[in-house]
C-alpha cells in the first residue's frame, strides 16, 4: 500500500476557470481521506488528477516515493469506483470484475455479491451495481482506492447501509482511500481525516471531530455540522470585568477561557456561532456557562429522536435542537440556554475564527 502527497498542486481550465489552486495534502499509507466541499469546490478533479484522468497544469502529485504525473492511469496501481458505477451492461457480474477467479471469488463474497455473478447489471439494483464496481476495484488489489461520489444514486437507506460496508471494506483491505462526496455526514462518518475545500482551495484538514469543534473559518462552521451553525452579528463589550457577547442589548458572558482569547476583539462586531445541539431547552447542565433567553418558537419539527426548532428573539433568527421530550407548540415563548463554552465567535472581514 502507499501513500498520497499531493504537492501545489493546479488544474487550471481556461485563465478564469481554476478548479484546484495550490492544493497540498499528504495522506498517509492506508489512511481513509474523504474530500469534501460543495458542488464546483474542485475535488472531482483533485481526484481525477489523482488517477491520471486529468491533466495537471501545475505540482506534482506522488504515489508511495514516485511522482506519477506522466504515468498512465493504468500503471498507478489504483483503482476508482464512480458515482455512475461505470460497469459493462453487455458483460455479467463475473466479466465485469474480470482478473482471476480466486480474486473474484473472494471479493465477490466479501460484497456479498456471489450469487450474482451470472447476472448483468441491467438485472440488478442500483445497490448490487456499486458492490459490482466496488468488487471491480478490490480484485485490482490496487495501492490506492478511488472513490467519486460511489453512493449519491442510491436511495438514502441503501447509502447508510453501503456507508457501513466501505467502513468495514477499508478496515479489512487495509487499503489507502481517498472518497469524495459533497455530504458531510458521509465524510464525518467515513474519514479518518477529512478535507474540507471551496473554490478550489483547501479550507481544513483534520480528523471529523477536530473540524466539527474547531472549524478555522466560518465556512467550515457552515458546512460541517447538519442542521448548520447558526450565525448571529454581535459585538463583544466589556462587562463586569469580563467579556460579553452583544447581541442588541442581549447579554451573553463568555466563560473566562473564552473571554482570554477574544480580548483583541473587545468593542468589536463579531460573527457569533452556535450550534443547534449547543442550545438546550433546560439548565440541565448545571454550569455556570448557560446563558438564558426567552424566544418565541416559529417552527417545530419533530424528528422522533430529536426536535428541531425554528426560534426568534429579538430580531434574530436561530435553530436550535432539542430533547423531543421538551413541551413547546408553534407561537409559544420558551426559554432556552445557549452553552457558552462551545461557543465560536468569527471575524466578520476575514471568516476566520477568533475562538
Ligand atoms: P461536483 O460535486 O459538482 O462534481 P466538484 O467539487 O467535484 O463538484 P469539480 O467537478 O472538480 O468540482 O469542478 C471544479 C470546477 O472546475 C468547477 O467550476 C467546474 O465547473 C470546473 N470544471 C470541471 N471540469 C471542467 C472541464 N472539463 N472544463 C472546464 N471546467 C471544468
Amino acid at each position: 500500500m502507499a501513500q498520497v502527497t499531493l504537492r501545489n498542486l493546479v488544474k487550471k481550465f481556461s485563465e478564469e476557470v481554476v478548479a484546484v489552486n495550490n492544493v497540498n495534502l499528504e495522506i498517509e499509507d492506508k489512511e481513509f481521506v474523504v474530500l469534501v466541499g460543495p458542488s464546483g469546490c474542485g475535488k472531482t478533479t483533485t481526484l481525477r488528477m489523482v488517477a491520471g484522468l486529468e491533466d495537471i497544469s501545475a505540482g506534482e502529485i506522488y504515489i508511495g516515493d514516485r511522482i506519477v504525473n506522466d504515468v498512465p492511469p493504468k500503471d498507478r496501481n489504483i483503482a476508482m469506483v464512480f458515482q455512475n458505477y461505470a460497469l459493462y451492461p453487455h458483460m455479467t457480474v463475473y466479466k465485469n470484475m474480470a482478473f482471476s477467479l480466486k480474486l473474484r471469488r473472494t471479493s465477490a463474497d466479501i460484497l456479498g455479491i456471489g450469487d450474482l455473478l451470472d447476472r448483468k447489471p441491467k438485472q440488478l439494483s442500483g445497490g448490487q451495481r456499486q458492490r459490482v464496481a466496488v468488487g471491480r476495484a478490490i480484485v485490482r488489489q490496487p495501492e490506492v482506492f478511488l472513490f467519486d461520489e460511489p453512493l449519491s444514486n442510491l436511495d438514502a437507506k441503501l447509502r447508510v447501509n453501503m456507508r457501513a460496508e466501505l467502513i468495514k471494506l477499508h478496515e479489512r483491505l487495509d487499503a489507502t482511500m481517498i472518497y469524495v462526496t459533497h455530504d458531510q455526514v458521509e465524510a464525518m462518518t467515513m474519514g479518518d481525516r477529512i478535507v474540507v475545500m471551496r473554490n478550489g482551495f483547501i479550507q481544513q484538514v483534520g480528523p471529523p471531530m477536530e473540524v466539527y469543534n474547531q472549524p478555522q473559518n466560518q465556512f467550515v462552521a457552515g458546512f460541517i455540522g447538519s442542521p448548520p451553525m447558526n450565525f448571529l452579528d454581535a459585538r463583544l463589550v466589556a462587562d463586569n470585568g469580563g467579556v460579553t457577547v452583544d447581541l442588541q442589548g442581549m447579554r451573553l458572558p463568555l466563560p473566562p477561557q473564552k473571554a482570554k482569547g477574544a480580548e483583541a476583539y473587545m468593542n468589536r462586531n463579531v460573527v457569533f456561532g452556535i450550534r443547534p445541539e449547543d442550545i438546550l431547552s433546560t439548565p440541565e447542565k448545571k454550569s455556570a456557562s448557560l446563558a438564558p433567553l426567552r424566544a418565541t418558537v416559529e417552527v417545530l419539527e419533530p424528528l422522533g429522536a430529536e426536535i428541531i426548532l425554528e426560534l426568534s428573539c429579538q430580531g434574530y433568527a436561530f435553530t436550535a435542537r432539542m430533547d423531543p421530550q421538551m413541551r413547546a407548540k408553534m407561537h409559544d415563548e420558551i426559554e432556552v440556554y445557549f452553552d457558552m463554552e462551545r461557543v465560536h465567535l468569527f471575524d466578520p472581514q476575514t471568516e476566520q475564527a477568533i475562538l
